[in-house]
């Protein structure tokens, strides 16, 4: 689960970990009160949604006066602000964090992640703040430096001073950033996130270190004892489709083509993606209904899968072993029936009671596609759908 930058801050703020004074805002009237109780001549006024390179894209705004911040937040509240990470449909913004603007030295990044290759977490950081941490380790591995944590006896400290060594944080400024990065790692465990990035953590003018920007990232199977961080959760910046499908525990993802898959087993699904490609189309989601998939289950599924209006056919990929074909069948019969199924469907069923399930699916008087094999499936949706 993701949370917004705002409320990140306020996380890392209540750890110790060093950010600037700020306020979020729902309105322009809002936004200039929180300006008013902030000590700097410039205010920053920052779209709050869930994606980053909002700088690059027209999302950060430095304002020096109180009349800058309302032009400014109304300009931004209710614009659809694409970035390179949020897709070419964008963004609707709909709140801001308004805060103190930082004498920026020198901008930083620090992060930490749990590397699954090692097991451990891991603390990263480069001096090439700013910019996008992939395009360094893809243009300059040698600027990234990391410390591997054991899990027993965590960040040491002697670990956060080293990489802070690394990264050129001024001798003066070590101990600042080492107590940074500690805190850092705290919120990370407690709070079990999956990724904490700090782009930029910058050093200041008056010998501050802190977080300009935070980006948190929390396992969604540890949010049952984190009832806090739950709230944080904010519907409208997920998918519709996908909130659905987290209401019936299934695996969806939605995606751009328009071949809406349903199959069983994430291995599969994958695989089913990439043959679907292979075949020339384009997948319009993924989604692993699971083992012990019910026909409501499924039934859910299905619907979901036609909400989505760039949908134009669907393949039904199942290998049953512990989904039994003939749940699958009723599933897609019963949604069919209450939605009204009108697109093009290729089933490939195999596996446990297949025949029961083929049966359901003739006696049904859809119009369905049978399909041989995965290829077979893959080949006859991608020319259904041309
Ligand atoms: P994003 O990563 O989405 O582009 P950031 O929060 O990193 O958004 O902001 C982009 C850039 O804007 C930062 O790299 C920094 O240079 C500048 N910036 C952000 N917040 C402040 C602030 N409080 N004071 C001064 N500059 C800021
Ligand atoms: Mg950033």
């Amino acid at each position: 689960m993701n949370i917004h930058e705002y409320q990140g801050k306020e996380l890392l703020r209540s750890y110790g970990v060093a950010v600037p004074n700020g306020q979020v805002a729902f309105t322009p009237e809002e936004a200039v009160e929180a300006a008013k109780n902030l000590n700097s001549d410039v205010k920053v006024v920052k779209a709050q949604i869930h994606a980053g390179g909002r700088g690059k894209a027209g999302g950060v705004k430095l304002a020096k006066s109180l009349d800058e911040v309302r032009t400014y937040a109304e300009e931004l509240l209710g614009k659809t602000l694409v970035t390179h990470q949020t897709g070419p449909e964008g963004k609707e913004i709909k709140r801001l964090l308004i805060e103190e603007g930082s004498d920026i030295k020198k901008e930083f990044y620090v992060g930490l992640v749990l590397d699954r290759a090692t097991s451990r977490i891991v603390l990263m950081g480069s001096e090439e703040g700013g910019t996008e941490i992939e395009e360094v380790a893809a243009k300059t591995p040698e600027k990234i430096f990391k410390e591997t944590i054991d899990p027993a006896i965590g960040l040491m400290p002697f670990q956060a001073r080293r990489l802070a060594f690394n990264i050129n944080i001024p001798k003066e400024l070590i101990n600042k950033a080492a107590k940074f990065m500690t805190g850092l790692y705290q919120v990370f465990v407690e709070k079990d996130c999956s990724v904490a990035e700090i782009n930029p953590l910058v050093t200041t003018g008056d010998g501050q270190v802190m977080a300009l920007d935070a980006k948190l990232n929390f396992d969604d199977n540890a949010l049952y004892r984190h009832k806090d961080i739950m709230e944080l959760r904010d519907l409208s910046e997920e998918d519709e489709k996908e909130i659905e499908a987290s209401k019936y525990d299934l695996s969806y993802i939605a995606l751009d083509g328009n071949i809406g898959c349903m199959v069983n087993g994430a291995g599969l699904a994958m695989s089913t993606m990439d043959i679907i490609k292979h075949y020339g189309g384009d997948p319009a989601n993924f989604l692993d209904v699971g083992g012990g998939a019910t026909t409501e289950k499924v039934t859910e599924a299905f619907k979901i899968i036609l909400s989505d209006k760039n949908v134009k056919g669907i393949f039904v990929n199942i290998f049953g072993g512990i989904m039994k074909c003939d749940v699958i069948a009723n599933g897609v019969v019963e949604a069919s029936k209450q939605v009204g199924l009108n697109l093009p469907l290729v089933v490939r069923l195999e596996g446990t009671n297949v025949e029961l399930g083929k049966q359901i699916l003739e006696d049904s008087g859809l119009n369905i596609t049978a399909a041989e094999s995965m290829a077979d499936g893959a080949e006859k949706i991608v020319s259904l759908v041309k």
